[in-house]
């Protein structure tokens, strides 16, 4: 199912079918000056092709590798759609890691990219790094409206749920810096245009640097990751044990634990007294 919202220059192509609907989850792309922010999951393909074969686009840029953005990437290739990707999301894709059963149900099986793409660049529509979510995550800013397409940069002020290698240091970072960028507009993948989009990703930059400071105070207090999960995010949500482990709360406070761990190596002031 597609769904398609005009926002002045921006047009949100909102994509979801009954899997990803029975667990209350949808996706958007979005379409600026005819080209495509993501390309949406590997089900939602017949429904895009539907709408891409009435206006074509000039391009598509990727946010990053996860099956429900860059899900439709081989089939846009293999139809000649130029490709603007960063160079560690094109290293992912062309050779994907194991995708856990519960996401290929809710979004479809999802195959490495092969052969040569056709490239795309666009001056005025910037991918920027914005590590956190995934170590390859970029945001588009579009340089001509200061529009900021964030991908999953936001997706709610609270984090619940983690993949292992998400950093909320670095997520934190990035928030921050795509706020001192002053966008007008914020389109987020999964929320559509954010009311107040400036003034939410401040809302979950000021949230991630809380729950950090408190994971680590109680990490110096000799509190057990389990324990501090417990304390300040609750119990384990269903999503946990459908995805059996895979995407879980346990993996915020373990992330954080890790970040510090590396920031500590990293201080040349500790390094100095080694
Ligand atoms: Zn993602």
């Amino acid at each position: 199912m597609i769904e398609t919202v005009q926002h002045d220059d921006v047009t949100a192509y909102r994509l979801s079918w009954w899997r990803s609907r029975l667990r209350g989850f949808s996706v958007t792309v979005y379409r600026v000056r005819d080209a495509l922010i993501d390309t949406g999951y590997p089900r939602a393909r017949d429904a895009l092709s539907d709408t891409l074969t009435r206006a074509p686009v000039r391009g598509a840029l990727l946010t990053h590798h996860h099956e429900d953005h860059a899900g439709n990437v081989q089939w846009l290739a293999d139809s000649g759609v130029p490709l603007g990707m960063s160079n560690a999301t094109e290293q992912i894709l062309r050779k994907l890691p194991h995708i856990g059963l519960y996401r290929r149900i809710t979004w479809g099986a999802m195959a490495s990219l092969t052969g040569d793409i056709a490239r795309f660049h666009d001056a005025s529509l910037a991918l920027i790094a914005s590590p956190g979510h995934s170590p390859d995550h970029h945001v588009v800013f579009d340089h001509t409206t200061g529009t900021l397409f964030s991908g999953d940069l936001f997706l709610g002020v609270r984090m619940k749920i983690a993949h292992w290698y998400e950093s909320p240091t670095q997520h934190v970072r990035s928030l921050r810096a795509c706020i001192a960028m002053q966008p007008t507009r914020v389109f987020c993948a999964h929320r559509g245009l954010l009311p107040s989009g400036t003034a939410m990703l401040a809302a979950k930059a000021d949230w991630l640097e809380d729950v950090i400071a408190r994971v680590l105070a109680l990490a110096a207090q000799g509190v057990d990751a389990t324990t501090i999960r417990e304390q300040l995010l609750g119990p384990l949500d269903s999503t946990h044990w459908i995805s059996f482990g895979d995407y879980s709360a346990d993996h915020i406070v373990r992330a954080i634990l890790r970040d510090s761990m590396i920031n500590d190596l990293s201080d040349p002031a500790l390094r100095a007294r080694e």
